[in-house]
């Protein structure tokens, strides 16, 4: 075949691609508050929901960001954004279960959390609110759906939560407009590579 009967077809196919996604487009006229969840095995969770607090930030609006578990240990994100006028940082958790041991403490830490969580979930002025690593305390018990899925039911039309963390809860899935599930395909670590500064913390 000619290269201009390649171009010919390529045109006419990508011509008739873009019509049915133009179409598709046309008909999503919703805009509203989204519950995102992002969990999974694989790395990218937390990232990916800070990605959305710097998209936030840029259009001028305030983010809400609650680490449950983790937080003893800095993290280049909280470096960053914890400096950032529009931005609540709430760290939740002394570290993870296994460096604290302290079942108690966990529970104290992970219910006083929640309580600062709730407040950003009733203010209307905060566009998005991150609950990063929320599936481990509701799994551990600490924490119950029972209290976390109205809050979240009733908070500002307009206001976008992203829960991160493996295991989500299928009541927490079935309540979300966008759940990620990200595959382990590869870990550096498996292969002996240890956790880079600026990529993993
Ligand atoms: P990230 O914060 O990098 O987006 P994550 O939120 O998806 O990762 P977590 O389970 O919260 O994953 O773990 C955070 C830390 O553990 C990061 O340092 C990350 O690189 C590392 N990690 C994530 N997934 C894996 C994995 N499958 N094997 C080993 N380490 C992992
Ligand atoms: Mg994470």
């Amino acid at each position: 075949m000619s290269e201009s009967e390649l171009d010919r077809r390529h045109k006419e196919r990508t011509r008739k691609h873009k019509e049915v996604v133009d179409a598709k487009i046309a008909k999503a006229t919703i805009d509203k508050g989204l519950l995102l969840v992002l969990t999974g095995n694989g790395k990218g969770k937390s990232s990916s929901a800070f990605g959305m607090v710097a998209r936030t930030l840029g259009y001028g609006r305030k983010a809400a960001i609650f680490q449950f578990i983790k937080g003893a240990k800095l993290v280049g994100e909280r470096a960053f954004f914890d400096a950032h006028p529009d931005v609540r940082w709430e760290k939740c958790g002394e570290g993870f279960t296994w460096d604290t041991q302290d079942r108690q403490a966990d529970i104290a830490n992970a219910r006083a959390g929640w309580e600062k969580a709730k407040e950003a979930l009733a203010d209307p002025d905060v566009h998005l609110v991150v609950l990063d690593e929320l599936t481990y305390p509701v799994n551990y018990g600490y924490l119950s759906l029972d209290d976390i899925m109205p809050a979240i039911a009733a908070r500002p039309p307009m206001q976008h939560v992203v829960i991160t963390g493996r295991a989500a809860h299928e009541r927490i899935v079935e309540a979300a407009d966008t759940v990620s599930a990200i595959r382990d395909v590869k870990h550096a670590f498996r292969s002996g590579v240890r956790a880079q500064e600026g990529i993993d913390w």
